[in-house]
This record gives C-alpha cells, sequence and structure tokens, in this order.
C-alpha cells in the first residue's frame, strides 16, 4: 500500500492521507475518490509521502483513481502559489479551477461532437492589413525581447488597432509551435473578438472557456486545451488556470475591468495571476487597454517601479479616416433639460434621424427610477434585507433590489401613510426609453440592459439589430460600451455619470473614466465623424476635462498622485478582512478580536485599521463589517497574513456569523 496525500474541496488548511493499493498508479496528479465522513469527494494527489502523522491502520483506503487527465507540475505550482498568496485552502483552489466535469463523482461523458468528426475542409485566413507605424513599432518592441517572461503593456485608443497587434504576436506564438491564452473580461461582450480570432487562426483549434458553456462543453474544450490540440484558448478569468503544455504567450484584453476580479470563493486577480504564471513558465505577456488600470499604469510609467512592464503606445486610429470623435461637456447648471435631457442633446439626436444615423444615449443605470418615494410622509422604496432602495422597474410592475434579488410589485399608494401620490425619483434607462420614444416617435428606439439581455443568446440577437441598422436611438447601459463596432453610431449622449465623480470608493473615477472613454470609443469608427456630449452639472471636473482631450496619461498622473499621498495602491498594498452576521455588533466584535491579536506587534510594517460596517452595511438580511490592513511591502503583508488567518479560525464567533480575508481588494 502506499500512502497519497490528497487535496479535497473543503474549507480547512490542510490535505488528507488515504492509502492506495500499490498495484494502482496513484501519482501525484491523479484525481482520486475518497471517502470523507458520509460521502465521497473526488479530490487531487499531491504527494506520496513516505509516512504520514496517522498510523496505517487510521487511514482510510482511496476508492478510486482516476488517471486522466494527470495534473500537470506547472499547474501545482500555480494553483499553490495561489492558494498561499490568496489565504485560500489548496484543495479550494485546486478543484475550483477545474471544469466542473471533473470535480463531479458522476461526470458527463466528454464525447466529441458530431460535426468535428467529419473531415471538414478549413476556411481560408483572413489575411492581415499591412501594419500602421506604431502596430509596427510595437511589434518590433515584442519581437526583440525574445521569448521569456517579459510583460507589455500596450495602451491604445479604441480602434488603434490593438487587436491586429495581439493577432501578430498570437501567428508568431503560432508558428513556433506554442500555444496562446488569452483572457478577455465577458465573453457575452466580446463575441466580435472570438470571430476575429478564429477566422485569422482557423487551423488552430481556437476553444472558449466561460461559464456560459454547458458542463460537457467546458470539459472538452479544457481537455482540448490540456492535450494541446487546441492552440488558442480565449476565455474568462477562469480559464487562466487552464494546464496549457506549449504556453508561449498570454494576452489580457481590457486589462483595467473589473470582472478579471473573482468576488466569491477564491477572490482572485485573473490578471495578477496570469502575470504570476506568465513568469513561472517564462512566456510574455501583453496587457492591453485603452485605460489601463493604475496598478498596471504605473508599472510601466513609474519612476519607483523601474519599468517592470514596457509601455507600447498606439495614439491613432488604426484606420485613416476613423478620427477620435470630439468631445463636449454640456453645463447642465445652464442648459434647460426635459426629463434629464438638455436641448443641445435632444436636437444633436434630431440631426442624427434626419441623417439616418445611429445616436446613444448612456446611462449606467437600469430600471425605471432608482427609487419609488411618497411626498406627504417620506416614504421611499427600500429593501427590506439591504441597506439600499428598491429599484422601480416599470417594465414588468415591480419593485426590485439590485443586490439580493428581493422584489415585490409596484404599490399603488405609499404603504405608509396610504397617499395615492407616489413618485419615482430619478432615472434609469427605462424611463429614458420612455420619454424618446414619446419625444421621437418616428424613430426606433432599443434599449440595451441586463433586463433586456439577460442570456448570451438575446445579447447576441440586440446586437445584431443594431449593426443591421434596425434602430435609430440605443439606449443602454456599459453593457454597449464594450468591444464593439456599430458603423452608423456617430452620436453618444452620456447623462447622469455625476454621481460617480464623488462616491466614495477610491476606485470609481478610474471606472468611471474607463467606462466614458470606453463609450466614447463607440462614435464615429468607420468613415463617419462621431460626437460625444457630456451631460453634467460639473463641468470643470478635471476628470471630464482629460476625457475631451483623450488624456488618459494626464488623468492616470492625478490619481496616481492622489494615490500616492493617500499611501494607496499602487503605493502600499493591502488585504480585507471581512465579517457578516445577522448583527453589526458581532461582526464589528469578531474584527476587533482580530485586531486585538498580541503578536500584531511583530509585524511593525503593517498597518490595521479600525473595523467599521462596510459602506452597504446590509446585505441580505447580514451586517457587514471590514477591517483593512496595509502594508507598504507586499512580502511583509504576506508574512502576517500568514501568521495572522490561522488566529483567525481560532476566534469564538456566533455560528451565523461569516468571515473572509481578500488579497487586493478592488471594492471598498
Ligand atoms: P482595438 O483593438 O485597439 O480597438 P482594432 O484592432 O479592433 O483596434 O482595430 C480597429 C479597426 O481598425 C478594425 O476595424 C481593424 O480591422 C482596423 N485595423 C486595425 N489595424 C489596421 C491596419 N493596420 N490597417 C487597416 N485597418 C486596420
Ligand atoms: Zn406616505
Ligand atoms: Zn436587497
Amino acid at each position: 500500500m502506499t500512502i497519497v496525500r490528497v487535496a479535497l474541496d473543503v474549507p480547512l488548511h490542510r490535505c488528507f492521507d488515504y492509502l492506495a493499493p500499490d498495484a494502482g498508479r496513484a501519482e501525484i496528479g491523479c484525481r482520486v475518490r475518497v471517502p470523507f465522513g458520509r460521502r465521497s469527494l473526488i479530490g487531487v494527489i499531491v504527494d506520496t509521502p513516505a509516512q504520514s502523522d496517522y498510523s496505517p491502520e487510521q487511514l482510510k483506503p482511496i476508492e478510486a483513481i482516476l488517471n486522466e487527465p494527470r495534473l500537470p507540475a506547472d499547474w501545482f505550482r500555480l494553483t499553490e502559489f495561489c492558494a498561499a498568496y490568496y489565504q485560500a485552502p489548496l484543495g479550494e483552489v485546486m478543484l475550483s479551477t477545474l471544469p466542473a466535469g471533473l470535480r463531479r463523482l458522476d461526470p458527463p461523458k466528454a464525447r466529441e461532437p458530431k460535426a468535428a468528426k467529419e473531415a471538414k475542409e478549413l476556411p481560408t485566413p483572413t489575411l492581415a492589413p499591412e501594419l500602421t507605424v506604431e502596430q509596427t513599432n510595437a511589434l518590433a518592441v515584442v519581437r526583440e525581447a525574445g521569448s521569456g517572461f517579459k510583460p507589455f503593456l500596450l495602451f491604445g485608443v479604441t480602434g488603434s488597432g490593438k487587436t491586429e497587434v495581439y493577432l501578430q504576436l498570437i501567428a508568431d506564438a503560432l508558428k513556433k509551435g506554442g500555444q496562446v491564452l488569452v483572457l478577455v473580461p465577458e465573453i457575452n461582450l466580446t463575441p466580435q473578438l472570438e470571430a476575429r480570432v478564429a477566422a485569422r487562426f482557423p487551423a488552430a483549434g481556437l476553444v472558449s472557456l466561460h461559464s456560459e458553456l454547458t458542463e460537457a462543453a467546458r470539459l472538452r474544450n479544457w481537455k482540448a486545451a490540456f492535450d494541446g490540440r487546441a492552440r488558442i484558448v480565449l476565455g474568462t478569468r477562469l480559464a487562466v488556470f487552464t494546464p496549457l503544455p506549449d504556453l508561449a504567450l498570454i494576452i489580457i484584453d481590457e486589462e483595467h475591468d473589473p470582472s478579471f476580479k473573482q468576488q466569491d470563493g477564491m477572490r482572485y486577480s485573473a490578471r495578477d495571476v496570469a502575470v504570476f504564471r506568465a513568469h513561472e513558465r517564462q512566456v510574455p505577456i501583453v496587457l492591453g487597454s485603452a485605460t489601463p488600470s493604475l496598478e498596471s499604469w504605473a508599472n510601466a510609467t513609474a519612476k519607483e517601479m523601474r519599468g517592470r512592464y514596457t509601455l507600447l503606445t498606439l495614439k491613432e486610429r488604426a484606420i485613416e479616416q476613423a478620427r477620435l470623435p470630439s468631445v463636449q461637456r454640456i453645463d447642465l447648471r445652464k442648459e434647460k433639460a426635459e426629463e434629464g435631457l438638455s436641448g443641445i442633446l435632444l436636437e444633436a439626436i434630431e440631426k442624427r434621424l434626419a441623417r439616418g444615423e445611429q445616436s446613444l444615449v448612456f446611462l449606467n443605470r437600469r430600471g425605471y427610477a432608482p427609487v419609488l418615494a411618497c411626498t406627504a410622509c417620506g416614504w421611499i422604496s427600500n429593501c427590506k434585507r439591504c441597506a439600499a432602495n428598491l429599484v422601480l422597474h416599470l417594465a414588468d410592475k415591480r419593485l426590485r433590489c439590485h443586490h439580493c434579488g428581493y422584489e415585490n410589485r409596484v404599490p399603488r399608494t405609499c404603504p405608509t401613510c396610504g397617499n395615492q401620490d407616489i413618485h419615482p425619483f430619478g432615472r434609469g434607462t427605462q424611463r429614458l426609453e420612455e420619454f424618446l420614444t414619446e419625444r421621437f416617435p418616428q424613430a426606433r428606439i432599443l434599449r440595451a440592459d441586463r433586463d433586456v439581455a439577460k442570456s448570451r443568446k438575446q445579447w447576441e440577437a440586440l446586437v445584431e439589430k443594431i449593426h443591421a441598422g434596425e434602430a435609430d436611438i440605443l439606449v443602454g447601459t456599459q453593457m454597449l460600451a464594450k468591444g464593439h463596432d456599430f458603423p452608423k453610431l456617430t452620436l453618444v449622449g452620456v447623462v447622469g455619470a455625476d454621481a460617480a465623480l464623488f462616491a466614495a470608493d477610491c476606485r470609481a473615477p478610474e471606472r468611471l473614466f474607463a467606462q466614458l472613454m470606453q463609450v466614447a470609443g463607440r462614435a464615429g469608427r468607420a468613415e463617419l465623424p462621431g460626437q460625444v456630449l457630456i451631460q453634467t452639472q460639473y463641468p470643470d471636473h478635471p476628470l471630464y476635462g482629460a476625457i475631451v482631450t483623450h488624456d488618459y496619461p494626464a488623468f492616470a498622473a492625478t490619481q496616481l498622485a492622489e494615490r500616492k499621498v493617500a499611501g494607496f495602491p499602487p503605493y502600499s498594498h493591502q488585504a480585507m478582512l471581512r465579517a457578516e452576521a445577522p448583527q453589526m455588533a458581532d461582526a464589528i466584535a469578531f474584527l476587533a478580536t482580530a485586531r486585538a491579536w498580541p503578536e500584531i506587534e511583530t509585524h511593525p510594517a503593517v498597518t490595521l485599521y479600525d473595523p467599521v460596517p462596510m459602506r452597504m452595511a446590509r446585505l441580505a438580511n447580514l451586517e457587514r463589517g471590514q477591517l483593512l490592513v496595509e502594508c507598504a511591502s507586499r512580502p511583509a503583508l504576506q508574512a502576517f497574513l500568514t501568521a495572522w488567518r490561522p488566529q483567525l479560525e481560532g476566534i469564538k464567533a456566533p455560528s451565523r456569523l461569516r468571515w473572509h480575508l481578500e488579497v487586493d481588494p478592488l471594492e471598498f
């Protein structure tokens, strides 16, 4: 009998020893089925130690060995790194990165789809355009660096030809026999990229990996990547863990996008994990964006980071006629607005209608109105379970919480005083749509937000409609801002963006800037020049100034200067301990106990702030508190967290209290 040490998907920071028959092939990297309590679980063999802490009689035998697929050594290094860095149990990390089909006791059969069996003739690859000078220069820098680890930040406005640079680099890597990993924020919003890559490299067996695939398809694609049949893997954050034997290049498109951050379970940043992986595998990594994250921007430009990333810049749009759109601010203090839309914007829309061009009104708030209120008694529609308002959805006559999903029908009279005069306050996309329909009865108006495009299919149908010119005016949230070329779209109106200027979250301006640049980039991508109109009460705000001049570097410089003064990332490193319980007092008490750990004194570089309620203090009937940990040195922070985390597990707390530790938190 052999002792095997197995990582299991349980919330414990340890592995478990079992006995395996010698005759079997119980080797590191194999999956096994083992008894655990009264259940059977699938685990991964991480070691075959000569001895166990338990005597052989105490060890249970495994139930089965699953030899295929055998997980490779670099996958171990990657998951071990993540477990250590994010303070997560190794077994949870390992199993959560595998497709469900490999984690389950009764996996679906990974059958090849029928169509793939017939030898089909491959379509001819699309041809590359002649590169612009800027593209040529950027490529030369990457090529010169060779094949080892080197991070590049490809900074270029929307339409500057970043994707073409990716395609050229992919071609290089494929030619050398390598595999390429391409990460995108949300697959739904980037079908065009997938189609472009597939059309350029029809023989590369491109597979995609994202959470909308069926379990069987995901397993099939994972296996194609694992055994090298797929030479290009395009996926969302979870794809960063896919074993790729010949990995030669990693590309991260829209690297600033917050959806690269996982917000539950192991709270990891796929971008950061990808950089680690590129380093570990000694391959180049290209991070691309029109509005890089401040972390990446600092890595590429700040003196104190000593040029950790190499900056590649594309300043011009790739297609000669496609000028950057002209951006203007509309001063709402001076302009009268009708249902929130200024005369200037309405006129501009009218002009587009007359010319047969498309307009987009961008409002990043879905629903009809953010709140329903009674003017007589002051009642407002708030969620009983959250510290948040219920949003009015008139399309289906519901009040809905956007945080916990609670919903209710719309009351006819005030629930508190019976007053019949209850009003929606503020506006969302539905209300704008309603107003525009009245105002422009001749126009075809299409709303695009998560309420109308719930699935990928619905979203694709919507995009197709817009492409086919079946809409004159689009009303949409940030869904519309990402990754789409709408050749007839020449006007973008931005409304209701001011709120994000003064949000408590220090990353709110960065996100607003990225969103506005992205949505502005939708205007005038082909022959037709584009115009962007931003309605604001604060026309002199420097953020809008930087949008007008398309000047990300200036914006980033002011943001980084503020962060430096405040000692915020990237000038410090952070972790957040969060606790939630039915009573806030319990959550705070837990955090206070955590903070009172006496050995904190042995970590003088680390600062622990006071426990405070979270900005949204209550979510789904749980009250939430947090404790911020900050440190100038990443290794010192890691050392502290590694010592502190086991202490947290020993804290006595009410049974309904839950806590987690998040490293490099994005949201506050
Ligand atoms: P980005 O990824 O930066 O938004 P794209 O690579 O999608 O930019 O390029 C924008 C548009 O310009 C696309 O329609 C693309 O086909 C075109 N394009 C890119 N590079 C060139 C080039 N060198 N010559 C002509 N057209 C180009
Ligand atoms: Zn009332
Ligand atoms: Zn709620």
